[in-house]
């Protein structure tokens, strides 16, 4: 029986995308080969490739605005550095907000290649907020965000207005709300989270921010290069854009990202009503700044654990224990989750209030 996926990532898909693929590896478009055996300069592949990228943009509402969307290898991870490769000048400096694992990641990166301010941290909070009424000096080259933050089920509702240029991690909430995302000079998500299967990541930059810091960038981190060459320098994860184009397909099919939204809300309403309303549960992150996506939450007895974690095995729940190095649970509520699957939890956390 399929189980009700909570897992932060590699996260669940749609069924569809899971047969299509499925189908896709055995006979391609009726092409007689794999999906998984075919060039990747072949016009089939050419045109996953033309597609999945031109969607992405379509979805995010950025036709026309001059951005370029690209599905790159490395993760999110290769992305803390390609980001001040690009856009950090020589002797220049960065902006950073601290709110985890991920951002201090991308933070220690930035460190290597010149001057990385952080102008707000919620670390000695345990991650537990996003910071607010920072500064960010107008002398940067840019400024970074990470708009979710997967690990402590906090999520930014705003992004500020900077002088300078945006850059935001969206790893765990890229697809998932509406954003005015021509606010961003450049997004980047590993795929894995909320659009597809690992492997694959995705940037999208505004065009022209790029090729003015003065740097000389090996090719394969040249966001430029990777540009001219349509997202295919080298041989790309072609199996990882394919389901990635899959789940895009799926997200307009059922209305794009205001549809999403609208169920997104839904589920974390549901949840954070009963972590707030049964007694046993305590909601890990600041009220306002509790992720849609993410939701971390302990039990007030630690006592519990044992029955609560049968009961929800029982219910055929997989994937809710916290993040290693947080503990708690995490329920990760991404877009192809049902709201029955959060129905399901709910009505665990219930029956161990019953029980107690
Ligand atoms: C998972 C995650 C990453 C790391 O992604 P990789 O693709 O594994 O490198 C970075 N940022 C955020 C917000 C994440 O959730």
């Amino acid at each position: 029986m399929k189980k009700h996926n909570y897992s932060a990532g590699p996260c669940i898909l749609p069924q569809e995308v899971f047969e299509k693929s499925a189908q896709a590896i055995l006979n391609f478009n009726d092409s007689g080969l794999s999906l998984l055996e075919m060039s990747h300069r072949s016009k089939d592949f050419v045109a996953v490739m033309e597609e999945a990228r031109a969607l992405v943009i379509e979805l995010l509402g950025l036709e026309g605005k001059g951005y370029s969307a690209l599905f790159l290898a490395g993760g999110a991870s290769l992305e803390f550095l390609m980001v001040p490769y690009n856009l950090m000048k020589e002797n220049g400096k960065a902006a950073y907000l601290d709110t985890g694992t991920w951002a201090s990641g991308a933070i220690k990166e930035a460190k290597l290649f010149g001057e990385t301010l952080i102008v707000g941290s919620s670390k000695e909070e345990s991650y537990n907020h996003i910071p607010k009424g920072y500064n960010i000096p107008t002398d940067v080259d840019y400024f970074h965000c990470t708009s979710n933050n997967t690990i402590y089920g906090t999520q930014m509702k705003e992004f500020p207005s900077v002088d300078t240029l945006l850059v935001c991690d969206m790893s765990s909430d890229i697809f998932s709300r509406q954003l005015d995302f021509s606010q961003f000079d450049l997004i980047y998500a590993g795929a894995q989270k909320n659009m597809g299967p690992a492997g694959a990541t995705l940037v999208v930059i505004k065009e022209e921010i790029l090729g003015k810091n003065g740097r000389i960038i090996p090719s394969m981190l040249d966001y430029a290069k990777h540009i001219k060459a349509e997202s295919m320098y080298n041989t790309p994860p072609v199996f990882p854009i394919y389901a990635s184009l899959l789940t895009l397909q799926w997200l307009k099919n059922l209305g794009g990202i205001a549809a999403i939204e609208k169920i997104n809300n839904a589920k974390a309403a549901l949840l954070y009503a009963e972590i707030d309303r049964n007694p046993l549960f305590r909601g890990a992150a600041a009220v306002e700044d509790r992720s849609n996506m993410n939701a971390t939450f302990l039990l007030n007895d630690e006592a519990h654990a044992a029955t609560f974690d049968a009961m929800w095995k029982a219910a055929g729940i997989s994937g809710l224990p916290g993040h290693r190095s947080v503990g708690g649970y995490r329920a990760s509520m991404y877009n192809a989750l049902p709201l029955e699957s959060v129905q399901v939890l709910v009505d665990v956390m219930k029956e161990l209030e019953s029980k107690i």
